[in-house]
């Protein structure tokens, strides 16, 4: 039987490496967009809040403070959980699980994967391992050329085996992991308390706007509808002025509303997920594991989803882990 584990130490020839580096620089550069979009609409929110709602449209001095100074509290938690679950520092592997060059001739000139199983199975006897395949064999990285520990697994957009991973997060462009779990559940808790507050204090403004919006069109459309004017250009009339440069702070009002009930309600289920997790010990990735080994027909969706985004052509062992 043929060898399945491969060099991939090896570079591949033919490709020249300034389209290398080119290649390398635009993904990064792309993989910063969704941070790039939160960023945008957290500094979007707060002019639509401080500015719109709480110095143009509140009129009590007492209500503006404690708006501002409630709403500056959790804007400084969640901005600094983000921060920190982004730029936490994700250690690698430990050096006792990577593989020795003399262990690793010996893998790679083995013929068969009985041979090569029992090199890490000797190899890993001394490790803290307990986590094994299906078959029973040790968790083994083709690219990292390491004997895999307990928990960790590899990120194929990160390019490096990770601690307790749970998922690579492209909203924090950072594996969520061992590293930086804490701060990840922070920033989901602070995101959710942000949204919530924002619900709650432009809920009031919203509907009163809304009954603006219904009286000024009773009094200056249906009322001409009745008469027989034509709706359209009245609408149209109404639309104009309701919706004229004084006024287009209610837009910013109404539409910060929308948006944080919409984030409020991902960020919801995403947090009480997590919360599930932290309370039964588990992972996202455990989780999948755990879909994946029932064999259902979800089952066989996670199992190819897990091939691509987590273990990429990590291992000999992928499809058994
Ligand atoms: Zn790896
Ligand atoms: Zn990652």
């Amino acid at each position: 039987m043929a060898s399945s584990v491969q060099n991939n130490r090896v570079s591949s020839p033919g490709y020249c490496v300034c389209c290398r580096t080119c290649n390398m620089w635009c993904w990064r550069a792309f993989k910063w967009l969704p941070v790039l979009l939160i960023v945008s609409i957290i500094t979007w929110s707060y002019y639509a809040y401080v500015i719109q709602l709480c110095i143009f449209t509140i009129e009590s001095t007492v209500q503006q403070c404690i708006y501002l100074v409630l709403y500056h509290i959790l804007l400084i938690m969640f901005a600094w959980s983000y921060w920190r679950t982004i730029f936490a520092e994700i250690k690698p592997i430990p050096e006792t699980f990577k593989l020795p060059e003399t262990e690793l001739e010996k893998l790679l000139s083995a013929e068969t994967e009985d041979v090569q199983r029992s090199i890490l199975d000797n190899y890993a006897k001394d490790l803290p391992i307990v986590t094994r395949t299906m078959s029973g064999s040790v968790r083994y990285c083709n690219r990292c050329v390491l004997i895999k520990p307990d928990r960790a697994h590899h990120c194929s957009i990160c390019a490096r085996c990770v601690l307790k991973m749970d998922h690579h997060c492209p909203w924090v462009n950072n594996c969520v992991c061992f590293f930086n779990y804490k701060f990840f559940m922070l920033f989901l808790g602070y995101a959710l308390l942000y949204c919530m507050f924002i619900m709650a204090t432009c809920l009031p403004y919203f509907i009163k706007f809304w009954k603006m919006y219904q009286e000024y069109k009773y009094a200056h459309c249906d009322r001409l509808i009745e008469k027989g004017s034509v709706s359209k250009i009245c609408m149209e009339m109404i639309n104009g002025e309701f919706g004229a440069a004084a006024s287009a702070g209610r837009y910013h009002i109404v539409f910060a509303f929308f948006v944080a009930l919409m984030f409020a309600i991902s960020l919801g289920s995403l947090f009480g997920y997590h919360c599930y997790l932290v309370i039964n010990n588990r992972t996202t990735l455990d989780m999948l594991v755990s879909y994946r080994r029932l064999g259902s027909p979800t089952g066989q969706i996670i199992n190819s989803m897990l091939k691509n985004l987590v273990y990429g052509n990590c291992s000999h062992y992928k499809n058994r882990t």
